[in-house]
C-alpha cells in the first residue's frame, strides 16, 4: 500500500515517528506522499523527508486555508521548493471556515495548476464546501496535462464524474469511508476502483475503531478492508489495484 496523503511532519508524531514509520511497514505501507502546508510546516515536512528518504515523497504547494492577503509571498515560497516534488499539493479550495478568502485562494489554485502543468506533475486537491468552485476552477484550467488526486473525497459520484471531464482524477479515500452514515461508503461502492487511492490524512480523520484519535499510516489496512468488503472484493485486490493507481498516477510507472 502507498499512504497518498499523511503529514508524517505534524507535531502530532514528534515523540514516537520513528514506532509510527516502522508499524507502517509492518503493516505494508511501502511508502507515502507528503503534502505541503504553507511556509512555517516547510521545515518539519524537509526534515522528515531528509530522515526517510526511502518512505517519504514530496508535494509541494500552498494549502487553500493558508491563503490570506500574504498569499503572493506564500506562493513564491512554495514555488521556489517545488524541486523533487511528485505533486502539486495540497492545494485547492476550503469555504467551510469562512468565505472570506475564497477569491484568493481561486486564484492561488488555478496559479498552482498552472505550476503542475508547466512542471508535468499531478495534483493533490483539497476541496471543502466548495464544489461548484471547484468544478469551475477545473473547468477553466482544464488540459490534457491536467491529473490528480481529489483528496478526502467529501462529494458525490456525479461531482467526482464532472470533475473527471476536464482532467484525470481519482477519489483519495481515508477514514471517513468506515464511519457509521458515511455516505461515503455508497459513493466508494459505485466508483470503479481504478478511480482510487488510499490515504491517512494522519494525524487527522482515524478510521474505526480509532475515530477522534491520532490517526497514522499503519491504519491504511483499515480503509482498504472497509472499500474490499463495501465492494465485495478480496483486500488483495483493493491493495494491488489502488497501489497500481498511485504508482501510474505519481511514479509514471505500471506495476
Ligand atoms: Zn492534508
Amino acid at each position: 500500500m502507498i499512504d497518498t496523503h499523511v503529514h508524517l511532519y505534524d507535531q502530532a508524531f514528534n515523540a514516537d515517528r520513528h514506532e509510527v514509520v516502522s508499524r507502517a511497514r509492518e503493516a505494508g505501507v511501502r511508502c507515502s506522499i507528503l503534502p505541503a502546508i504553507d511556509k512555517s510546516t516547510y521545515q518539519a515536512q524537509q526534515d522528515c523527508l531528509k530522515q526517510y528518504p526511502d518512505f517519504c515523497h514530496k508535494a509541494a504547494g500552498l494549502h487553500p486555508t493558508s491563503v490570506r492577503e500574504d498569499y503572493r509571498e506564500e506562493l513564491g515560497f512554495a514555488f521556489h521548493n517545488t524541486d523533487g516534488a511528485v505533486a502539486i499539493g495540497e492545494i485547492g479550495l476550503d469555504a467551510y471556515w469562512s468565505r472570506d478568502f475564497l477569491e484568493l485562494q481561486i486564484l492561488a489554485f488555478e496559479e498552482q495548476i498552472g505550476w503542475a502543468r508547466d512542471l508535468d506533475l499531478p495534483l493533490i486537491i483539497h476541496s471543502r464546501s466548495s464544489f461548484p468552485e471547484l468544478l469551475r476552477s477545473l473547468k477553466r484550467c482544464s488540459s490534457p496535462y491536467m491529473r490528480g488526486v481529489l483528496h478526502a473525497w467529501s462529494g458525490s459520484g456525479e461531482i467526482f464524474r464532472e470533475a473527471n471531464r476536464y482532467g484525470r482524477f481519482m477519489m483519495g479515500i481515508g477514514g471517513v469511508v468506515t464511519f457509521r452514515n458515511a455516505r461515503l461508503a455508497e459513493t466508494v461502492r459505485n466508483t470503479d476502483l481504478t478511480d482510487i487511492v488510499l490515504e491517512t490524512d494522519a494525524p487527522w480523520l482515524s478510521p474505526v475503531p480509532f475515530r477522534g484519535k491520532r490517526n497514522e499510516s499503519s491504519y491504511l489496512t483499515y480503509i482498504a478492508e472497509k472499500i474490499a468488503q463495501e465492494k465485495q472484493i478480496s483486500m488483495e485486490k483493493v491493495v494491488s489495484q489502488t497501489t497500481q493507481n498511485t504508482l501510474s498516477l505519481f511514479f509514471n510507472k505500471k506495476t
